[in-house]
């Protein structure tokens, strides 16, 4: 059997159960056409309470396709 001592110091592990949005809504300029959330290979975005929402950042591949199908420019990629 092997040990692996080493996986401790992979660092800031102590922020891993609170991860950053990876996309920015502009709700004020979103038409709600939700092209977007369809469109997001991963399935970490969501409809809530009628808004478009990140809701699993954590499963972003920050391919950009969200912020390229938008019509009116209201995702932006955080990178
Ligand atoms: S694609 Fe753009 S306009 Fe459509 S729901 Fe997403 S952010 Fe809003
Ligand atoms: S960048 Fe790609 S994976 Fe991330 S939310 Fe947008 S469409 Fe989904």
């Amino acid at each position: 059997m092997e040990e692996n001592n080493s996986n401790s110091e992979k660092g800031k592990k102590d922020q891993s159960n609170k991860v950053e949005k990876t996309v920015q809504y502009d709700l004020d300029t979103c038409t709600r056409c939700m092209a977007c959330i369809t469109s997001c290979p991963t399935h970490c975005l969501e409809e809530v309470d009628g808004d478009p929402v990140q809701t699993r950042p954590k499963d972003c591949i920050k391919c950009g396709t969200c912020e390229a199908i938008c019509p009116v420019g209201a995702v932006k990629l955080i990178k």
